[in-house]
């Protein structure tokens, strides 16, 4: 990766780290699903407003590292206005892409999310990125009020 990009990746986590976006409870959620990763201690309570299959507003609390805080503020932003099916096409893009089994993801498809392709390098780091993930797709799924990520 060129030195100029992983700079511009970094600055965007810093960025969303230091100012989450959607960092609110949400009143009247539809789905509210907590995440937890022992590995590292980030736990963050997602909250999801659906109108039948779309997901029309998404929010979180919590508390977690940077790339945790940074991929759910992010993640927050990219499935609003997402059906269920566009937002586990992504989950299964941003999981490839941060696990490394795929080479050739889609960048484009992904957008803003490709900042934290970086983890791919750093294994311990991989569920900080992806807990977010896990969170909304039990959320989606509604059957559990609490994940793991061990
Ligand atoms: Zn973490």
């Amino acid at each position: 990766m060129f030195d100029d990009l992983r700079d511009l990746y970094q600055e965007v986590i810093f960025d969303h780290n230091r100012s989450p976006r959607n960092f609110r409870v949400m009143e009247n959620a539809d789905r509210e699903v907590e995440g937890f990763n022992p590995l590292c201690g980030d736990r963050l309570t997602l909250f999801l407003k659906m109108d039948s299959d779309k997901i029309v507003d998404a929010s979180f609390q919590g508390s977690g590292c940077a790339i945790s805080t940074a991929s759910v503020s992010l993640m927050t932003e990219i499935v609003k206005g997402k059906t269920e099916a566009e937002a586990e096409t992504l989950f299964k893009q941003f999981h490839e892409m941060t696990t490394g089994k795929e080479e050739n993801v889609n960048l484009e498809a992904i957008g803003k999310l490709a900042v934290l392709a970086g983890v791919r390098e750093y294994p311990a780091r991989v569920k900080c990125a992806t807990l977010a993930w896990h969170t909304l797709d039990a959320a989606l799924k509604n059957e559990q009020k609490s994940i793991s990520t061990e």
